[in-house]
């Protein structure tokens, strides 16, 4: 068990990683550690993470009532947010929160992260779906947290944010980085023009691996074959992950990303390109047209 004085230090020390590496900016995210039943240590509201002390943070019980810290700190604004992750979850121990860029641009296009893409990610994290858009500092932002929390260590938060969730504190810092670095490498392919998935076939070798090198894992994975309809909302009992069934291949190549809602049609080089469906769509227009120009019923 870590001491009092490593756990500040600890804190101080995530706080320095997030400022430097562009995760936060300003005052904003917070971070904590449960360090008693009814106890939770964490950040001061209205300080740079870039540049705590240690003496700097409070203690508060599981209410959010400031127990103990230095004259005029009082807890992050973002409390509630944390309390709940550890209520709803007695094998969490620390929450990280910030606005990684890249991370915070797919929660604000609505774009989940729950596509079969790298192995690690889905053997640690599985999916990083959306909570729903809530403001911050509110009840509304708990409430809205609360169905993830119960199957996913990271999140996203609509138009504003992550959320990762450990352990301890290394371990909910750790997913934060993951959580970035997976919304990096998923523009980079969307910008490139394809995905090339993770088979059905192969999240599921995947899940099995999880149980073998002992990954903990809220929830087990379970794998959706539409594209698009994997917000769980409501109270979901796995983490819901896209993954198209393809029995013998490991990937499958998937170009739908290029091709989502505000992708041009026309290439730099003037050529039209359609997809299937918005091909077949013209033709049975321009077949419409015809028939009732001719005054035929189809
Ligand atoms: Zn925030």
């Amino acid at each position: 068990m870590s001491t009092d004085a490593q756990l500040r230090d600890d804190i101080v020390e995530i706080g320095r990683r997030l400022w430097l590496r562009g995760f936060v900016a300003s005052n904003d995210g917070n971070i904590s550690v449960r360090i008693a039943d009814d106890r939770v240590l964490m950040t001061p509201t209205a300080v740079s993470k870039g540049f705590m002390a240690p003496d700097m943070m409070v203690i508060t019980d599981m209410d959010g009532t400031l127990v103990s810290g230095a004259p005029g700190r009082k807890p992050s604004s973002e409390i509630k947010m944390h309390l709940v992750a550890y209520r709803e979850r007695p094998d969490v121990r620390a929450v990280v929160h910030a606005h990684p860029p890249l991370a915070t641009g797919f929660a604000v296009a609505g774009i989940p992260l729950d596509r079969a893409v790298l192995a690690e990610v889905v053997t640690t994290l599985g999916s990083i779906p959306i909570a729903e858009y809530a403001t911050p500092s509110t009840q509304e932002l708990p409430d809205a947290v609360r169905p993830y929390v119960k199957v996913h260590d990271g999140l996203l938060l609509a138009n504003h944010g992550a959320l990762a969730l450990g352990a301890d504190l290394f371990g909910a810092y750790y997913k934060m980085e993951t959580i970035e670095h997976f919304a990096r490498i998923s523009l980079v392919a969307r910008q490139l023009g394809r995905e090339n998935l993770l088979s059905r076939e192969e999240v599921d070798r995947l899940q099995g691996l999880r149980g073998r090198y002992g990954i903990s894992s809220p929830a087990p994975i379970c794998v959706d074959e539409t594209p698009g309809t994997t917000a769980p909302g409501g109270d979901a009992s796995c983490q819901v992950i896209y993954a198209p069934s393809a029995p013998g291949d490991r990937l499958v190549p998937d170009t739908s990303v290029a091709q989502g809602a505000g992708a041009s049609p026309v290439g730099t080089d003037g050529e039209i390109r359609l997809t299937y469906a918005q091909l077949t769509a013209l033709v049975d227009d321009a077949v419409k047209q015809v028939t009732e120009g001719l005054g035929l019923k189809r």
